[in-house]
C-alpha cells in the first residue's frame, strides 16, 4: 500500500517547482502547509497509557497474530451487483480444513450481510449457523480432524459500508460503487479495498494476514464493461440479457486482504509479454497512449527485481489499474495492482516525474514482499511496507544512480524524523490496525533496512533476502525470521541489531565534536548519545560506522568503529592536521547527528567528499551563507552530477556573466527538466531580452510540458503582450502543466477577460494541478475588483461542491475560496477607516459560501481539514 499523505509530500518538491514564478504568490503557501498538514494527519496513533495500566495493574495492550483453527484452501464466488443499492449478490463456496485441532465450527468474517442460506456441500445439507452482522459461525454437521477438508456454500446479500478507516486508508467499506446512478460526470467503476480486514464486507471469508487461499471469481456484469480480478481470466461468456460472465482464476496462494475485484469502461493496453507472462494496464481511454508512461519501466522493473532478488517474478500476470476516488496511493493486490486517479497523466506530463516511478516499483516489490511472504499480523506490516519502501531506494540507485536514491533516502529520513510518536517498529501494542500504516513501518523500516546492507555488505543482504524468499514462500511471517535468515547467512548474532531497531522504539541523537591533538598525532571524535532514553527508547545504541580521515591534498583513510558507550571517544592517528574528519562516512546511520563545521571544511567536503550526504550537508551549509566560498561552490555545483544540486545551484549561484551564460545552457540541454525550468526561471530575473530567443525556442521544442510553460513564463517576463498572443493559441492543449503556464500568465495579465478561460478549464483541471489553478484564478478575480470576485466566488463554490471532482481539487477550490475571503480582508484594512460597506457585504457572502461547503462537504480528510476555513 502506498498512502496519500506520502503521496502529497512526494507532491510537495513539484509544487515548489512552480514557486519559482516570478511574483511570489502567498496563496501557494497556504497550499503547501495544507500538504503538510495532511501528512501530519497520517501521524496519529496515539501511545498506550503506561500510567493507567501500572494504576490497574493490567498487561500492556498487545495485538498478536490470529489464532488459526479452520485453514481456509479454496474461495469461490460467484458475485453480480445491485448498482441501484450498491449491494453484492454473492454465492461462496469455501473450500476448508481444520488448522491443526479437531473443530467442529467454521468462523468466518462477513461484516454487513444479508445470509440467504449455509449448507454442505456436495450434499447440499443445510447448515445451522448464527449471524450477528460480522461473524458468522456455522455449525458443522460433524468434528473434523486435520486430514479432512471439507466445503460450504453461504447465500447471501453484501452492503458495504463503511464504518471507520484512517488517514492511511481512508474508508474501510471494501467495495466501492462509484457513480453508481450514472448520473455524474464520471466513469461507473466497481472496485475493491481489502487492506487491513475490509473484504469481508463482500465475501466471506477469515480475514486475516496469516491465512492464503486459492480462489476463482465470477463476476456477472453487462456487457460494455471490462473486469480485473487476480491471476488469469479463463472464459468470458455471454449470460443473457445484455450480460456477461468473466472467470478468473488464481491458482496461487495469497491472503484475502489481497484478493480484488474492478468492474468499469477501462482501456485495457497489453504491453510486451514478461518471460511470458502478461503485462497490462487498465486506464481511462482518454490515456491509452500514454499507459507504458503513466506506469513507466513495468517490464524493466520486474526483470530488475528478479534479478537482485534471485527470484524470479512468481506470480501469474502483472496489470496495474487506475481507479476513480481511490481511497488510499496504491495497493498490491496479486498481480492486478490498484492506483488512485493521480497517477494518470500524459506523456509530456510524465517527463521526469518519478512518483509514478517510485509507486509502482513499490506495489511491485510487494508481490515478493507482502504478496509471497506476507506478515503475520499488521504490528509486523514493516515487513511488508518496508521491503516496499526500500525498493524504491533500490530502483533509483540501478536506474537514476546513487545520488538520487540517496536523496530520497534523506527525504524518508526527514519524513520520519517529523513524525514523532516513536513506538517500537514491531507494534504490538497499537491501538487501531489502521495506525500501523505510519512513517515508522514505512520510512523507519525501509532505513533500517539499508543500514543492516551497509552493515553486512551487499552480497550477504541480498542473500539473506533470497533465503528468506525461498524459504518463507507462501507463509506468513514475523521479524525473528527475518532475523534468523541474516544471522545463518552472515555467521553472525544479530539480536542486539533486532532488539535496539525493531524492537524498541526512538533512534540515536549524536553530538559529535572533533579535536585534533599535533603533541600525539592524533584526531579525536568525542561522540555523544544524548537522546531521552524512556521504558521503550535505549539510552545506549550499539553504532558501528566509518570515519574519513581526510589530509589536505585530498588523499583519506578510512577507520571502522563501533559505538556501545552513553558518550565514547574515537582516535584516529594522522601525520599532520586533517582537512576533513567525516562521521559516519557511509551516512547510513539512523540517527539525527549535530556535529558543526568550518566554512572551510565544508567547502573541503563538497569537492572532496563522494556522496550525495557529503555534498548534500555543504550546499545546505552554504545557501544561508554570503561568502565568496559559498559563490565559488555553487559555481562549481553547476556541473554537479546530480541534478538537484544543480537545480539548487542555479538558484544561488552569483549572477556572473559566465554563469548565466551556463545556465542559458542548462535551461536548453539539461538532462532533467526541472533544471531546465528552475534555468529559465533564472533567467528571467536577468530581465535581459537577449533570452526571448532561447525562450521562444524551448518554448516550442521541449519534450517536457513542463518546460515548455516556463519557457512560455519567461517569453511573457520579457515580452508580455507576444505570450499572451502564444498562450491564447495553447488553450487546447491536452497537457495539465502547459494550462498552468497559461493560467500564470493569464493570472499576471490582471485582466478580467481571461476569466472565462479558467471557467472553460475547471473539468479538465480536475487533479493535482487543479489546486494550483484555481487559486490563480482567485489571484486574477481579486486583481480585476470586486464584481470579479463575486462571480470567482460563485463558481468556486460550484467547484467545491462538485461530487465527480477529486477531492484534493475540491479543497483546492474551497481554499481559493478562502484566498477570495483573505483577500478581500486585506484590502479592507489596507483602505483603512472608511471601509466601503459593499465590500464588507461581499466578505459576508464568501463566507457564507464558504459556510455552505463546509456543511455539504462528506469526505472526513476535508471536513477536518476545513474547520480552519474562513481563516480570520
Ligand atoms: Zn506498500
Amino acid at each position: 500500500m502506498f498512502f496519500t499523505a506520502v503521496l502529497l509530500s512526494l507532491l510537495l518538491p513539484a509544487c515548489n517547482l512552480f514557486q519559482h514564478a516570478q511574483v511570489e504568490k502567498p496563496e501557494q503557501a497556504a497550499i503547501e502547509t495544507e500538504y503538510r498538514q495532511l501528512d501530519t494527519l497520517s501521524i496519529v496513533a496515539e501511545r498506550p497509557d503506561k500510567k493507567a495500566e501500572k494504576e490497574t495493574y493490567s498487561l500492556p495492550p498487545y495485538n498478536p497474530s490470529a489464532t488459526r483453527e479452520n485453514d481456509l484452501l479454496h474461495t469461490s464466488l460467484d458475485l453480480s451487483f445491485d448498482w441501484e443499492k450498491q449491494a453484492v449478490l454473492g454465492t461462496a463456496r469455501l473450500k476448508v480444513k481444520p488448522y491443526f485441532y479437531p473443530v467442529d465450527q467454521l468462523k468466518l468474517d462477513a461484516k454487513g450481510f444479508e445470509i440467504k442460506s449455509v449448507t454442505l456441500l456436495p450434499e447440499g445439507k443445510s447448515l445451522s449457523y448464527e449471524y450477528e452482522g460480522r461473524k458468522l459461525i456455522i455449525q458443522l454437521d460433524k468434528t473434523y480432524t486435520r486430514d479432512q477438508t471439507y466445503e460450504v456454500e453461504i447465500d447471501y446479500v453484501a452492503y458495504p459500508r463503511a464504518e471507520g478507516g484512517s488517514s492511511a486508508i481512508n474508508s474501510d467499506q471494501g467495495l466501492y460503487f462509484i457513480n453508481p446512478s450514472g448520473e455524474l460526470g464520471k466513469p461507473r467503476q466497481i472496485w475493491s479495498q481489502g487492506e487491513t480486514e475490509s473484504n469481508s464486507r463482500w465475501f466471506p471469508t477469515i480475514d486475516k494476514p496469516n491465512e492464503r487461499q486459492t480462489q476463482d471469481i465470477r463476476l456477472t456484469v453487462e456487457d460494455h464493461f471490462v473486469t480485473l480480478s487476480n491471476g488469469v481470466l479463463v472464459s468470458s461468456t455471454p449470460a443473457g440479457n445484455g450480460l456477461r460472465t468473466d472467470h478468473w482464476v488464481m491458482d496461487l496462494p495469497h491472503a484475502p486482504y489481497l484478493t480484488m475485484i474492478a468492474v468499469g469502461d477501462w482501456a485495457v493496453v497489453k504491453d510486451k509479454k514478461w518471460n511470458g507472462k502478461e503485462v497490462s494496464y487498465y486506464v481511462e481511454p482518454e490515456y491509452k497512449e500514454d499507459a507504458a508512461y503513466i506506469f513507466p519501466y513495468t517490464s524493466e522493473m520486474l526483470s530488475f527485481f528478479s534479478d537482485i532478488l534471485d527470484v524470479p517474478y512468481p506470480w501469474q500476470k502483472y496489470t496495474q489499474i487506475v481507479v476513480r476516488d481511490f481511497v488510499s496511493g496504491a495497493m498490491e493486490n496479486t498481480t492486478a495492482v490498484t492506483f488512485m486517479e493521480m497517477v494518470q497523466a500524459h506523456r509530456e506530463d510524465l517527463v521526469d516525474r518519478r512518483m509514478n516511478e517510485l509507486i509502482t516499483a513499490h506495489e511491485m516489490f510487494h508481490h515478493w514482499f507482502g504478496d509471497l511472504v506476507t506478515t503475520e499480523s499488521w504490528a509486523n506490516i514493516t515487513l511488508n511496507e518496508g521491503f516496499a519502501n526500500y525498493s524504491e531506494y533500490l530502483w533509483l540507485e540501478y536506474k537514476h544512480g546513487r545520488d538520487e536514491a540517496e536523496a530520497h533516502r534523506q527525504s524518508e529520513l526527514r519524513g520520519y524524523l517529523s513524525s514523532g510518536n516513536w513506538h517500537p517498529l514491531i507494534y504490538y501494542g497499537y491501538r487501531d490496525r489502521e495506525d500501523v500504516f505510519d512513517a515508522h513501518s514505512y520510512n523507519k523500516g525501509g532505513l533500517i533496512l539499508h543500514m543492516l546492507r551497509t552493515y553486512l555488505g551487499d552480497d550477504a543482504f541480498f542473500t539473506a533476502l533470497h533465503n528468506y524468499l525461498t524459504q518463507n514462500a507462501y507463509t506468513d511471517v514475523e521479524a525473528h525470521e527475518l532475523r534468523l535468515v541474516f544471522e545463518d547467512v552472515s555467521g553472525q548474532d544479530l539480536n542486539w541489531f533486532f532488539n535496539q531497531w525493531f524492537f524498541s522504539a526512538g533512534h540515536p541523537v549524536l553530538q559529535v565534536r572533533k579535536q585534533y591533538h599535533p603533541e600525539r598525532g592524533e584526531v579525536e571524535l568525542l561522540v555523544e548519545q544524548t537522546q531521552e532514553p524512556t521504558e521503550e527508547i535505549p539510552a545506549i545504541f550499539r553504532l558501528p560506522f566509518y570515519v574519513d580521515v581526510y589530509m589536505p591534498d585530498g588523499s583519506k583513510q578510512r577507520k571502522h568503529f563501533e559505538m556501545n558507550q552513553r558518550k565514547q571517544r574515537f582516535v584516529v592517528k594522522t601525520e599532520a592536521e586533517p582537512a576533513l574528519v567525516v562521521f559516519d562516512a557511509e551516512h547510513s546511520l539512523l540517527a539525527v547527528v549535530d556535529y558543526p563545521k568550518t566554512e572551510a571544511e565544508y567547502a573541503f567536503q563538497y569537492r572532496h567528499g563522494p556522496t550525495y550526504f557529503d555534498r548534500q550537508e555543504a550546499l545546505e551549509a552554504f545557501s544561508t551563507e554570503e561568502s565568496s566560498l559559498a559563490d565559488d561552490i555553487f559555481t562549481q555545483a553547476l556541473d554537479d552530477p546530480y541534478w538537484g544540486f544543480r537545480q539548487m545551484a542555479v538558484q544561488k549561484c552569483p549572477a556572473t556573466e559566465a554563469n548565466i551564460q551556463r545556465i542559458a545552457q542548462l535551461a536548453v540541454d539539461d538532462p532533467h527538466s526541472g533544471v531546465r525550468v528552475e534555468a529559465l526561471a533564472r533567467l528571467g530575473d536577468t530581465e535581459d531580452k537577449a533570452w526571448l530567443k532561447v525562450a521562444r525556442m524551448v518554448a516550442e521544442k521541449d519534450s517536457a510540458a513542463s518546460v515548455r510553460g516556463a519557457a512560455l513564463e519567461l517569453v511573457s517576463q520579457l515580452a508580455p503582450e507576444e505570450a499572451l498572443k502564444t498562450a491564447e493559441k495553447l488553450e487546447d492543449t491536452k497537457s495539465k502543466q502547459l494550462i498552468l503556464s497559461v493560467a500564470r500568465i493569464f493570472a499576471q495579465s490582471e485582466n478580467p477577460v481571461y476569466l472565462d478561460f479558467f471557467e472553460s478549464k475547471f473539468g479538465f483541471m480536475n487533479n493535482t494541478e487543479g489546486i494550483e489553478f484555481v487559486h490563480l484564478y482567485a489571484d486574477l478575480a481579486l486583481a480585476a475588483g470586486p464584481e470579479s470576485v463575486q462571480r470567482a466566488a460563485n463558481q468556486l463554490e460550484k467547484v467545491a461542491l462538485r461530487p465527480d471532482y477529486m477531492v484534493w481539487y475540491r479543497f483546492g477550490a474551497m481554499s481559493a475560496l478562502n484566498a477570495l475571503h483573505e483577500g478581500l480582508a486585506k484590502a479592507m484594512k489596507d483602505a483603512g477607516q472608511g471601509e466601503s460597506t459593499s465590500l464588507v457585504e461581499l466578505d459576508e457572502q464568501i463566507k457564507a459560501a464558504i459556510q455552505r461547503v463546509k456543511k455539504a462537504e462528506t469526505d472526513k480528510r476535508l471536513k477536518m481539514m476545513y474547520q480552519k476555513f474562513p481563516s480570520t
